[in-house]
């Protein structure tokens, strides 16, 4: 089970794990959702203007710049990044879903990885979001947004290249 704590972060509340997992095990599925098109600073992003909310507890889950876990938007699983034990935060890298974000906020997790600005993988570069498991949607953003450099193979296989060694 994991639990909703009200008013035990600074983001106002955090969803907590009672049980411990292993690296690489599911910590959650998400079963139900509703599509939007505009994200809230509940939903998560599944594509380009596709947002999906009324994810229960999944919606209290705050970003890390060294997560806990990560969401695959593909299989709609939440899996662990590394060993989780009973009673920690359950977090994860937010740009790894959103690409540009409805509150965007500067970044208090005390990681020696901290981006500071998280406000979406559009204001980060390729090189820290190659540090961390990314959705589909946002490496194909990625590529989307380098349309200047169309017809570069060269820009295009160094941006696959940095994707593909997270
Ligand atoms: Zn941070």
């Amino acid at each position: 089970m994991h639990k909703v704590q009200h008013g035990a972060s600074k983001a106002g509340a955090q969803l907590v794990t009672e049980q411990t997992f292993a690296q690489g095990e599911i910590v959650a599925l998400i079963p139900d959702f509703t599509v939007v098109s505009t994200p809230t600073y509940q939903t998560i992003q599944i594509g380009p203007g596709q947002h999906i909310e009324e994810l229960g507890v999944i919606a209290y889950m705050n970003h890390s710049c060294d997560p806990n876990t990560e969401i695959d938007t593909t299989t709609m699983t939440i899996r662990a990044v590394r060993d989780i034990a009973a009673g920690e935060q359950l977090t994860f890298f937010y740009p790894s879903t959103e690409w540009e974000m409805d509150r965007p906020f500067i970044c208090a997790c005390g990681s020696e990885r901290c981006v500071g600005l998280v406000a979406g993988a559009k204001y980060l570069s390729v090189a820290i979001l190659s540090r961390y498991f990314i959705n589909e949607h946002i490496r194909q953003m990625i590529l989307d947004a380098l349309t200047p450099f169309s017809g570069s193979e060269m820009v295009e296989a160094a941006t696959h290249h940095l994707l593909e060694s997270a």
